[in-house]
């Protein structure tokens, strides 16, 4: 439950209050995301397009995504097929443009272009002593969370990455995959296979299991330890609790992926695999999540990611691509169910988006045929029938990816408009996303 916050009452004096009315910001990230992934999946649960909840929501645009050096030409795009294909973003640099307002090079994790530490959003919301999260369906030390969270010259340098997110930074809540003793399925690995890398190695994780690593999170000088949650039952118990913990690190008991990465045949249609059963959804650790921050006296900033709707991306994986996006929505539905709960609607923003498309997916005979480039929506089979889908690349594309936003201050993304797409419409970029949270946070607004 939110607390009363007395952010809007200055007792000492003028009508000016130096606090922001934006007291929640939560950030949802489908890492891989187009268009046609939303289609897919709400062709998939609803037998219709535009059924999400975040499709809904008041503010709907587009972004763009290009890492440092790049450009989106909305008129160049559309010319021929394959123009889209090139000039991609990673996620690593994509992540650090909208925790941080800065374009960057791929692979880079919080740094500049000079490999230099930016300020994230994550860092900027514990100096204003809110609190802060990030959750992920993937190993919590990849790209996105660490590009959050961390600054590291490369985003493969997971264990680094890892000790500085659980080692130096103030973030309350992290969670997400990467947990040492278990395999894909959620087994537990036999002693040599365990893999350390994901969590810091070996004797970092073996500090953090003993209580012994954590900075200090909530500014009183003292370090602060993480509360470890392994177990679906934990995660579920966090959601509920009314006594939880004030840092929370949850590691479900997967290796890389909490469902993607599972065995049985990847190539099958949606749920014809049963899923893991030892591990929450990204809904409940989003709620678990939320049950933490939202003691905080002064807000808090939450970024969660649906990590594997990239990985099914890249493999064309369909089936899995409908499960990860299905299970990023749930959470979308999570979070919204929070917000209004709380009725929290005035002092939150909530925003829906990606940090680059995957796959280029498209509806089926869509490509560059003789009378010039074609672009076929997905074929809708019907709820709970897998829609016609066609890709076309195993790795990102430069395409515009949605953006959905709703609560206070979700309109001024509309005065910060880059373009105007012939099929999209009107796009930020993604650097517009956290220069309005940074402008927002530190505008003073009128007592209430
Ligand atoms: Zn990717």
């Amino acid at each position: 439950m939110v607390k009363n916050l007395n952010l809007f009452f200055d007792t000492k004096g003028p009508k000016m209050e130096t606090v922001s009315a934006l007291c929640y910001i939560i950030i949802l990230i489908s890492d891989g995301c187009g268009y046609n992934q939303v289609d897919a999946a709400s062709l998939y649960q609803y037998g219709q397009t535009g059924t999400q909840v975040y499709q809904q929501f008041p503010v709907q645009i587009s972004m763009s995504t290009y890492a440092d050096g790049g450009s989106y030409d909305p008129c160049y795009i559309w010319q021929a097929f394959d123009n889209v294909a090139s000039g991609a973003t990673d996620s690593a640099a994509a992540a650090t443009a909208m925790s941080t307002g800065h374009k960057t090079y791929g692979g880079a994790i919080g740094v500049g272009p000079d490999e230099q530490p930016l300020r994230n959003i994550m860092e900027f919301a514990e100096e204003q002593g809110m609190m802060t999260g990030v959750v992920t369906s993937v190993m919590l030390s990849h790209a996105t969370p660490a590009g959050f969270v961390a600054h590291s010259r490369s985003r493969g340098r997971y264990g680094h990455i890892a000790q500085e997110m659980l080692g130096d930074s103030a973030v309350d809540v992290i969670m997400g995959c990467g947990n040492p003793y278990y395999d894909d399925d959620g087994n537990e690995f036999d002693d040599p296979c365990r893999n350390y890398g994901f969590v810091g190695g070996e004797d970092f994780w073996n500090e953090v299991m003993a209580g012994t690593v954590g900075s200090d999170a909530d500014g009183d000088g003292d370090n602060d330890p993480w509360t470890l949650v392994q177990s679906k039952c934990e995660f579920e118990q966090l959601a509920q609790t009314d006594n939880p913990p004030s840092r929370v690190l949850g590691i479900p008991m997967v290796v890389a992926t909490l469902q993607h990465n599972r065995s049985g045949d990847r190539t099958a249609d949606a749920y014809v695999v049963p899923l893991n059963d030892n591990v929450p959804s990204l809904a409940t650790m989003t709620r678990g999540a939320l049950n933490v921050l939202d003691e905080s006296e002064n807000g808090f900033v939450l970024m969660v990611e649906g990590g594997a709707v990239d990985w099914a991306g890249h493999s064309n994986y369909s089936g899995r691509l409908i499960e990860e996006e299905i299970d990023f929505n749930r959470a979308v539905e999570a979070v919204v169910q929070w917000v209004e709960a709380n009725d929290a609607w005035d002092q939150t923003l909530v925003i829906v988006t990606a940090d680059h498309e995957c796959g280029y997916l498209t509806g089926p005979d869509s490509g560059q045929h003789e009378d010039g480039p074609q672009w076929n929506p997905l074929v809708n089979n019907g709820a709970g029938n897998q829609p016609g889908m066609e890709w076309h690349s195993g790795g990102h594309t430069n395409s515009l990816v949605p953006f959905y936003a709703k609560g206070a201050y979700a309109q001024e993304f509309l005065n910060r408009i880059d373009g105007e797409d012939p099929i999209r419409g009107r796009y930020i970029d993604n650097t517009d996303l956290p220069n309005l949270l940074f402008d927002v946070l530190q505008q003073p607004v009128m007592a209430q």
